[in-house]
């Protein structure tokens, strides 16, 4: 039933002579693993340049040797420490209003260099706020920051959240995260991923806005994987979809 969903949903973009865009954010990148190895064995048989969100002050150098071996891969700026300054009882942020912008600004700022000098080019002046939220009021000052993207779940609003800033976020979460992570379902996977594709084939949302997959290799369980080896199967058949590089998603020059 539910892929019978996706596979209606891409003939019409297909009977209307169009390929949605798409892409993959990995989440949480610190260091090689036998689960990042079985996600670049994924994504490289299914031709996708992944954008990997590692954080910073977690990274392993030898991360940077790591992905020699895939240099179409790009990486973003994950927090710092990802820790969450909010009180109990609060949403999770680690950039948010609990402590000065001055403060929070220094950081992203340290964060954006640290990523520079581990991963050089292939790292990409974007940030993955931890828990998928930061201060909007701290948006106008990232471009000053050498800050050039920003990406969260959920149906952008606006292209850009500040002039220069550019917004590309995640549609799909294949995880739930409650109690602990484990595969949100067929059903819902590919209801939501349905969801965004259609309302942007129908301009309820912006079209121009990639719909992007959020996996988190380190922690996904073994139906999460075979669910997202099914998926990028389905979504790659006849190139019923088009995977811009990340450069390219974040109007980014190499
Ligand atoms: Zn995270």
């Amino acid at each position: 039933m539910s892929w019978s969903a996706l596979v209606q949903e891409l003939d019409a973009w297909k009977r209307v002579g169009r390929q949605p865009s798409m892409w993959l954010r990995d989440d949480d990148v610190q260091t090689p693993t036998a689960a990042l190895d079985r996600l670049f064995d994924l994504v490289t048989r299914h031709n996708i340049a992944p954008c990997l969100a590692a954080i910073p002050k977690l990274a392993d150098p030898r991360l940077t040797e790591y992905l020699s071996i895939y240099p179409e891969t790009r990486v973003a700026t994950h927090g710092f420490l990802h820790r969450n300054y909010a009180p109990v009882g609060e949403r999770k942020i680690e950039w948010g209003s609990h402590r000065p912008s001055f403060e929070v600004l220094a950081e992203i700022e340290r964060s954006s260099e640290t990523m520079d000098t581990l991963f050089g080019n292939i790292a990409l002046p974007v940030l993955v706020p931890p828990w998928n939220r930061m201060n909007p009021d701290l948006y106008p000052h990232l471009y000053s920051l050498g800050v050039r993207g920003l990406s969260t779940l959920g149906a952008r609003e606006i292209n850009e959240v500040s002039t220069g800033v550019q917004q590309t976020n995640v549609h799909v979460d294949i995880l739930n995260w409650q109690p602990e992570p484990h595969f949100r379902g067929i059903d819902s996977c590919v209801h939501i991923l349905v969801q965004h594709l259609s309302n942007r084939r129908m301009g309820i949302v912006d079209q121009n806005e990639p719909t992007g997959l959020l996996t988190h290799h380190l922690v996904m369980d073994e139906p999460s994987w075979k669910f997202l080896d099914s998926l990028l199967t389905v979504l790659t058949v006849e190139q019923s979809t088009i995977w811009p590089h990340p450069d390219k998603i974040f109007s980014v020059e190499t």
